[in-house]
């Protein structure tokens, strides 16, 4: 009897504790990716997920056939795709590894609880967290809002981890896939060259990756991380997004759990915003902080054509526009410039942050709901721990201190400049106005 293996957001082979268990049971492995983005709620994958998720699944499938084994695509309601392949080959164990955002997770609880019921054996595992949601709580039992004493307690707890090989994989029993074009996940058109240009997914890119930071920009990354004109960061993101690679293989090379390890902090803020949407599901709808609730955001045709402009790279504000023109064309961007960036929109142009929060969604390789829902609020100052809402990042200044050169801005712009479509100085004032009137207004909780 069959058991099937049901990839998700773990697309490797190295280090993937849901795909060894179900390889060591010895009976034929039946491994399936079922293509269900309606059951993503309303943050389904954006355009650039999309592209990434084609070639990576391709990917995948060419290092299952190498091994004999192959990836089994479908389409359709998880619950109802995994029924019908348990009847078509009478398989008799299920394995995944487990997602935190709000409609997947309540999915497979659905999901796991059905198949228990019918008498299947279960085996959820974590191949994406160093550290689980309720594995670290404040004294009170409560969760963190905080990320410094949440880390402090994650750090207590890891151990450098020991990661497993890829999983000798027994072979498939004899099934279709359906064609990975069928999916429609490929935009077919000039946009997804030019990500092809940029990157290449998948696990043994990723951790060739992994391996050239490791050798030459780890030792310089607490200096160079900020710096947008450097390649100073790992560039991780996607592959940890769709799992081609897992945290604890990221941290095996990062160096001691100790607080003053900057590249593992990082891994920690991904911990971090996890463990918030696990705990405050509706985080990535709504403020976490509820006093921002019904905040008074900029609406109307003005502030579309500002979000426009905005999107476009076209706001006059250099440092910003480099950083948008960057994400439209890598799909990806500099974290201190996303930062300006979602400053600039939520806090001079005065745009609600989800809007922003939206466009990363559809253009980012990385796009990530934990992630983003936190980056977005956590600028906009109205998270658990958010930037205060005073905190307002002047782009020029921030150009002069981490672009010193240019170098960024003129990588990314070319051709007359627009005039700037917002004073910075007034801007500012009036956003510091707004903050400041609705934190003081009485009616508030
Ligand atoms: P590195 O600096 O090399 O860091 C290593 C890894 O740590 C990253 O790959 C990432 O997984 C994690 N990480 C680093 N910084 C953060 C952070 N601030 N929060 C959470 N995890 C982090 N990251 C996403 O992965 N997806 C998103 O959709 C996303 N949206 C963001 C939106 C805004 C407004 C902001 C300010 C930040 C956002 N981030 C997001 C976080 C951060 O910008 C990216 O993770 C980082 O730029 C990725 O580049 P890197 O892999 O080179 O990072």
């Amino acid at each position: 009897m069959p058991v099937i293996h049901w990839f998700r957001r773990d697309l490797r082979l190295t280090d993937n504790p849901a795909l060894e268990w179900a390889a060591d049971q010895g009976q034929p492995l039946l491994l399936v990716y079922i293509h269900s983005p309606e059951e993503d709620g309303s943050w389904a994958p954006g355009a650039a997920s999309r592209w990434w998720l084609h070639e990576s699944l391709q990917r995948l499938d060419r290092s299952l056939q190498d091994r004999g084994q192959g990836l089994i695509l479908r389409q359709g309601k998880a619950a109802q795709v995994l029924d019908d392949l348990i009847q078509q080959t009478g398989a008799s164990a299920v394995s995944w590894n487990r997602l935190y955002e709000p409609a997947p997770l309540e999915r497979d609880r659905g999901i796991e609880a059905a198949l228990r019921k019918q008498g299947l054996e279960v085996h959820v595992a974590n191949a994406g967290l160093l550290i689980e949601p309720g594995e670290v709580a404040t004294g009170q039992g409560q969760p963190y809002r905080v990320f410094t004493p949440f880390w402090k307690s994650v750090l207590q707890r890891l151990a450098q981890p020991r990661i497993s090989p890829a999983a000798e994989l027994p072979p498939p029993p004899r099934l279709d896939s359906e064609p990975l074009a069928t999916l429609g996940l490929h935009p077919g058109h000039a946009w997804a060259d030019k990500l092809a240009g940029h990157w290449a997914p998948g696990e043994d890119a990723a951790l060739e990756r992994l391996e050239q930071f490791s050798a030459s920009g780890l030792a310089r990354y607490a200096q160079a991380r900020d710096r947008p004109d450097l390649d100073g960061t790992s560039a991780l993101s996607p592959y940890l997004h769709f799992g081609e690679i897992g945290p604890r293989q990221v941290m095996a090379e990062a160096g001691p759990p100790e607080p003053g390890n900057r590249f593992l902090a990082e891994l920690g803020w991904r911990e971090f915003a996890r463990h918030l949407l696990f705990h405050f599901p509706q985080s990535c709808d709504s403020a976490l902080n509820p006093r921002y609730t019904g905040f008074p955001w900029r609406a109307g045709a003005e502030a579309r054509e500002d979000l426009r402009a905005w999107q476009r790279g076209e706001t006059g504000i250099d440092l910003v526009d480099a950083g948008m023109r960057q994400l439209w064309d890598t799909g990806w961007m500099h974290n201190r410039v996303r930062m300006i960036c979602a400053s600039l929109l939520t806090k001079n142009l005065g745009v609600h942050w989800l809007e922003g929060a939206r466009w990363f969604w559809d253009t980012l390789v990385d796009a990530d709901l934990a992630s983003n829902s936190l980056g977005w609020q956590w600028v906009a100052g109205c998270g658990a721990d958010a930037a205060p809402y005073f905190r307002i990042f002047n782009p020029d200044t921030q150009a002069e201190k981490f672009d010193p050169a240019g170098d960024y801005r003129r990588r990314w712009l070319s051709g007359p400049r627009p005039t700037p479509i917002v004073d910075l100085k007034t801007s500012r004032q009036q956003a510091l106005d707004s903050y400041a009137k609705w934190r003081d207004n009485p009616d508030l909780v």
